[in-house]
């Protein structure tokens, strides 16, 4: 039997990434795939730099997509910035922080732990403790939107805590970029890296990244090259360097850059802080339906993510089986919890195109047909629409 085209399913994506991806973007993708080094194609890489500083709210002349997924971001920040024997102060509430402490010992740094509880956010005295504990420290690493469990840090305060003490401020924005307040050039962050499938919308695969002009410099006078070949700043400069002349890196996810670039521009068209009050908006709808159901969130209100909630699950209630049962009756998918986490609470996104009414009230109504009696049946549809409709 031959094997035929994959036909995949039309699912609603309401996890921790991909999100839903918009129709847009998907169409922009299937356009003529030209060559990496045609003048036209590199006069859309010039626009897609200009639509990242936008997003980033930053000035920075290094400011490109990695052709390659989150992760790759994170491994570019770490491997471009820290020499062996470099000191890191690294912020860990989540995952998230567990893989930059790895990536610190891979490059041969010294990882300086900084831990709170999953579910909390940094504690910016811990970090001061550490920063004068540390004065030998270069960086402080922290993950801004912990996508683990939903808990969103104060970036601009852990950052000028960075600077007071001498160190580059290294932030994760994977899941922040596009759906919460994030000001780069205002709060001082020297390194981030973000996603392309979170809360911009777009399909996996590349990891926007930006350096200020003080971690150029110390990128350009390393003392050993940068361990990774690929992610070296210094060589993909060349390629999506200020000046016209280009040349070649690696071949670039051409159509992959086509999507990243028509959902920056749907991004800079709806207006950066009108999506942030969009997945604040829709936060809110999906809070008033939860918790009118009866159940309950596990970040603290004022430390909430909006585009990640993550739910508790009601006693004598089987994780997997309420999450397959909404992926196979409902086409739903949303997240597990991870870690500590792990079977007490389910993930779920509202993230970039999947911040809408319509799939709130698929959300909660899937949810309150598979549940039963573990919820109040009937209410939480319409909690969420008062919500909706009733205050902007
Ligand atoms: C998703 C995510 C990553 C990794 O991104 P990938 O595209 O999956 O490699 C890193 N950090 C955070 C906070 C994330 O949510």
């Amino acid at each position: 039997m031959p094997i035929s085209s994959f036909q995949p399913p039309v699912r609603t994506l309401m996890g921790p990434g991909p999100s839903d991806v918009h129709p847009r973007i998907l169409s922009a993708l299937a356009r003529p795939t030209i060559g990496h080094l045609d003048p036209t194609f590199v006069g859309m890489m010039d626009e897609v730099k200009t639509l990242l500083q936008y997003a980033f709210q930053t000035q920075n002349a290094l400011t490109i997509p990695v052709s390659a997924p989150g992760s790759a971001g994170m491994e570019a920040c770490f491997a471009n910035l820290v020499e062996p024997g470099d000191s890191v102060i690294v912020c860990q509430n989540g995952v998230f922080g567990g893989r930059m402490k790895e990536n610190v010992e891979r490059m041969g740094g010294i990882a300086i732990m900084v831990q709170d509880d999953w579910g909390q956010a940094v504690d910016p005295n811990k970090v001061e403790a550490a920063l004068k504990a540390h004065p030998e420290a270069k960086i402080l690493a922290f993950v801004h939107a912990e996508t683990s469990t939903g808990a969103r840090s104060d970036a601009k305060t852990l950052c000028a805590l960075a600077h007071q003490y001498d160190c580059l401020a290294l932030v994760d924005a994977v899941t922040s970029l596009g759906g919460i307040e994030l000001r780069v050039d205002d709060w001082g962050i020297d390194a981030i890296y973000s996603g392309s499938q979170k809360c911009l919308s777009c399909t996996p695969g590349i990891s926007p990244v930006s350096f200020s002009e003080r971690a150029t410099e110390v990128i350009k006078n390393r003392k050993s090259p940068v361990q990774s070949w690929f992610l070296d700043m210094n060589l993909v400069m060349g390629y999506w360097g200020g000046d016209s002349k280009r040349a070649y890196h690696h071949t670039a996810p051409v159509n992959a850059m086509y999507a990243l670039h028509e959902a920056l521009v749907m991004l800079q068209d709806e207006g950066l802080e009108n999506a942030w009050r969009r997945h604040a908006k829709q936060h809110r709808a999906l809070r008033a339906g939860i918790e009118a159901m009866g159940l309950g969130f596990v970040v603290p209100e004022a430390n909430r993510l909006p585009q990640l909630n993550s739910v508790t699950i009601p006693e004598g209630v089987d994780d997997a089986a309420v999450r397959a049962q909404l992926l196979n009756d409902f086409n739903l998918e949303i997240g597990a919890g991870l870690g500590v986490l792990a079977g007490k609470v389910w993930r779920i996104g509202l993230m970039g195109h999947a911040a809408r009414a319509e799939n709130i009230l698929l959300c909660l109504s899937a949810l309150e047909a598979v549940l039963g009696d573990h919820v109040t049946q009937g209410v939480a549809v319409a909690a969420a629409q008062s919500e909706l409709t009733g205050k902007i």
